[in-house]
């Protein structure tokens, strides 16, 4: 790590991206408490459901209990469609093989697992960090048969959907889209989370619209959306008594935590805005360096840019491995490695991130499958090289690229602060 001397440690933590609270979030929840619908049920549920299918610019909205659970009935919902009701000890998509982004939160991809499916990873193209649709069409090569497609919007940024959905359509294959980290985010002037047969967003903590927890399932399907909100709370039957034909689940959304959701809703657009200012910021503060921000196809898009990211030029990388738990580097005069500026963006008391560790590099996932764009990827070593490009995107970006703080409560003061320390980190 390079010499920080003379640059401040923050006395308060700046986050990678913390929750940012407005006011009426606690008189939303104080009015579930004050009317005692401190249930599953209740007025700050109809209202972010009605809120969120209006902003999304969809039919309807069902709101749960998180972004994963969403997921997973997103994609329990497409095995069933796709190749009927599972039987009693299996999931619906046992036997059949599900491609999916590679470059993502395991949230995108476990659901696959829990409905006894196989995910087969897709390899990221280098315009907008998602899932590449040359990989995809490799992939049908290889596999012709599947016909679900599990497709992510890393960091806010919409990918290659017009792409992805041509080649879906192309095979007779559905889409589940997760939208959890892109609310807000356009593409061809449409809401992303419209894009799917089945799509997602996500509350978590983190995220750019927040309800301590908590997602929601979009749909334009009435009848795709009784049958989740159905299977989210225990699949009860229209009987007199507890009737159950289906599996159920746990999955909707407390009314309380919908008070939170309420009243963050009003301020997605002034949340997008400050995350811009924080984008934007950074690209300025660092166009001197050897780095690139986070691309996006700026003719046809407009992320929410959630999470502000960066990606070494190769010449300036130092030195540097990542073993499964731990990583080594060389402090080289002129270059530098993520974990390098991490630790120093640490040491001045702010939070970093490194980007998603690709799936099919993560050990859970190492039997599953992984197609780029010129083939098998698992046959493909990094130091196949194609025009000077690494085979393995995912892997490149993962190497050298990493998360930068971009909460939107950072000052402009800190954020220079923290652009100081990455100019260091180069010297
Ligand atoms: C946050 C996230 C999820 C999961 O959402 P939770 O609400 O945390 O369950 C899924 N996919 C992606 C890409 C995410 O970033």
């Amino acid at each position: 790590m390079k010499d920080l001397t003379g640059i401040e440690r923050f006395e308060e933590k700046v986050f990678l991206s913390s929750p940012t609270m407005h006011g009426d979030e606690l008189r939303y929840i104080k009015e579930a408490y004050d009317t005692n619908w401190m249930s599953t049920i209740g007025k700050n549920i109809n209202e972010v459901e009605r809120i969120v299918a209006e902003t999304i610019g969809c039919k309807y909205a069902v709101a749960l209990s998180s972004g994963t659970g969403a997921l997973h009935l997103a994609i329990k919902l497409a095995g069933e469609r796709l190749y009927g009701k599972c039987r009693p000890n299996e999931g619906t998509l046992a036997g059949h093989k599900v491609f999916c982004s590679d470059m993502t939160f395991d949230a995108t991809v476990n659901p696959v697992a829990y409905e006894d499916g196989e995910a087969v990873f897709i390899d990221t193209e280098r315009d907008t960090w998602n899932m590449d649709p040359e990989a995809l069409k490799k992939a049908y090569e290889i596999y012709p048969d599947v016909k679900l497609i599990v497709v992510a919007h890393l960091y806010g940024t919409p990918g290659k959907i017009d792409e992805i959905r041509e080649i879906a359509k192309e095979h007779g294959a559905l889409i589940v889209e997760d939208a959890a980290e892109s609310f807000g985010a356009l593409y061809k002037g449409k809401e992303t989370g419209t894009f799917g047969d089945f799509s997602i967003i996500s509350f978590n903590g983190n995220k750019i619209i927040t309800g301590s927890s908590g997602g929601m399932y979009l749909t334009d399907s009435k009848a795709d959306a009784d049958k989740v909100r159905k299977w989210s709370t225990q699949s009860r039957e229209a009987a007199p008594w507890y009737q159950h034909e289906e599996i159920g689940y746990n999955y909707r959304m407390s009314n309380v935590v919908a008070g939170v959701v309420r009243g963050q809703l009003p301020w997605l657009k002034s949340h997008i805005e400050q995350k811009k200012a924080v984008y934007d910021r950074y690209k300025k503060g660092l166009a001197d360096l050897p780095v690139k921000m986070n691309p996006y196809d700026m003719k046809n898009s407009v992320p929410n840019f959630w999470l502000s990211c960066m990606i070494i030029d190769k010449e300036a990388m130092s030195e540097f491995v990542r073993g499964e738990q731990d990583y080594l580097y060389k402090s080289e005069e002129g270059k530098s490695c993520p974990q390098e500026i991490l630790e120093m963006i640490t040491a001045i008391n702010a939070e970093g991130r490194p980007i998603w560790k690709p799936m099919h590099m993560q050990p859970i996932y190492r039997m599953n499958g992984f197609i780029t764009r010129y083939g098998n990827g698992r046959g493909q070593s990094n130091a196949y090289i194609d025009e000077g490009e690494e085979v393995d995107v995912g892997a490149d970006i993962f190497k050298r690229g990493l998360c930068l703080p971009s909460d939107n409560k950072m000052t402009e003061d800190q954020q220079d602060r923290i652009i100081e320390v990455i100019h260091r980190a180069f010297q």
